[in-house]
């Protein structure tokens, strides 16, 4: 099965639609404007985060493997698929007690608050979310992570990346325990976040995540982020906005 194709808005139209959000974030005549803001894939690249435990891992299979602990150092984010067991399978690692190993060994160190300090800031995300936050948003990081394991570093690496946190108007909101799977979990708080003021906009890379945003805010701009997510995610709502980052929100 191929992966789904999306369309993402013309350039022309993206300006337009940040400029939108931006000019809702300054409207203050009802309740106050709120924007939600997804992390992974979202307002932050974790590829990178992949790529270091991979790195990691390839150091660790040196006198093992050594073919595959140099495929492993050589990698660079290109090389990886959404899922651990199809990267190193691109890297060339076929053999099914490595690829278990490999999946392990990821998923011990990637839902870590240590390992958060190598995702890095997608296009324009830091400048749009500061822009609206001066015009008066509230911003509201609503994630997929969970607050045992990944609050303290979420915290950490958004103020390490220049998004606004740490502020008043600035939120940082968690699954309690790991388990929960992510939709569930914001099928579940996004009323709650309705506490907060108007939802204005959502931005999402789960397609899943952005149709349950699309059904309760149907007055916000409930934004897709085309940059990857689940494999075998549902259709994405055809009321839902396509972009892949926020650079056409750049001045
Ligand atoms: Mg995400």
């Amino acid at each position: 099965m191929s992966a789904p194709t999306y369309i993402s808005l013309p350039a022309a139209e993206q300006k337009a639609l940040f400029r939108r959000i931006l000019e809702r974030s300054e409207d203050k005549s009802s309740r106050a404007p709120v924007i939600v803001f997804d992390l992974d894939g979202t307002l932050m690249d974790n590829r990178p985060r992949t790529l270091a435990i991979l790195k990691a891992l390839g150091q660790s299979w040196k006198t093992r493997a050594p073919k595959h602990a140099e495929a492993l150092a050589k990698a660079n984010v290109d090389s990886l698929a959404y899922l651990v067991k199809d990267s190193v399978a691109n890297l060339g690692v076929t053999e099914p007690e490595l690829i278990a190993e490999a999946e392990t060994f990821w998923k011990e160190r990637f839902f870590t608050d240590d390992a958060l300090s190598h995702d890095v800031a997608i296009a324009g995300a830091v400048e749009f979310a500061r822009a609206a936050y001066e015009r008066g948003a509230m911003l509201v990081y609503f994630t997929g992570r969970d607050l045992p394991f990944m609050g303290v570093g979420s915290f950490r690496s958004l103020r390490d990346l220049g998004f606004p946190i740490g502020v008043v108007g600035a939120e940082l909101v968690l699954k309690p325990e790991f388990s929960i799977p992510d939709e569930t979990f914001k099928r579940m708080e996004v009323s709650r976040l309705e506490r907060r003021g108007e939802i204005i906009a959502t931005f999402d890379n789960e397609p899943g995540n952005c149709n349950i945003f699309a059904e309760t805010q149907p007055t916000a701009e409930n934004v897709f982020m085309d940059t990857q997510h689940l494999p075998g995610a549902p259709a994405l709502r055809s009321d839902v906005k396509t972009v892949k980052d926020f650079a056409a929100a750049l001045p």
